[in-house]
C-alpha cells in the first residue's frame, strides 16, 4: 500500500514540475506564423486548445494569424501539426 502512495506522490510531483516548466516557457516564448509557408490548412488552429491561432480569409486564400498571443503557453503542439514548416517558436518581446 505504501508503494502506491510513493508512486502517486511521484506522479503528482512530476506533474507539478512540468506545469512550472510550461509556465516559465510560456512567459518567455510564443508562436509566430511564417506567412509565406502557410497554406491555410488550419491543422494548427484545431490543435490549439487555447484558441491562440485564427484562420483569416483573404482574396489570396486562407492563412493563419496569431490572434491571442497572451494565451500562448509555448507548448509547441501546433508546430507538431504543421506539415509546411510555417510555425516557429520565438522569444516574446
Ligand atoms: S498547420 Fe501550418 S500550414 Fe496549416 S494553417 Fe497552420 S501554420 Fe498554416
Ligand atoms: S504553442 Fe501551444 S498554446 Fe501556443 S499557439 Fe501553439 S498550440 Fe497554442
Amino acid at each position: 500500500m505504501s508503494i502506491a502512495y510513493w508512486i502517486i506522490g511521484a506522479v503528482v510531483l512530476l506533474w507539478l514540475a512540468g506545469g512550472i516548466r510550461r509556465r516559465r516557457r510560456g512567459r518567455n516564448k510564443t508562436i509566430r506564423v511564417i506567412e509565406e509557408n502557410c497554406t491555410g490548412c488550419q491543422r494548427c488552429v484545431k490543435r490549439c486548445s487555447r484558441r491562440v491561432l485564427e484562420a483569416v480569409k483573404a482574396e489570396t486564400g486562407t492563412y493563419v494569424v496569431v490572434k491571442n498571443q497572451d494565451k500562448c503557453t509555448a507548448c509547441g503542439d501546433c508546430i507538431g501539426k504543421c506539415k509546411f514548416n510555417a510555425l516557429e517558436m520565438v522569444e516574446r518581446i
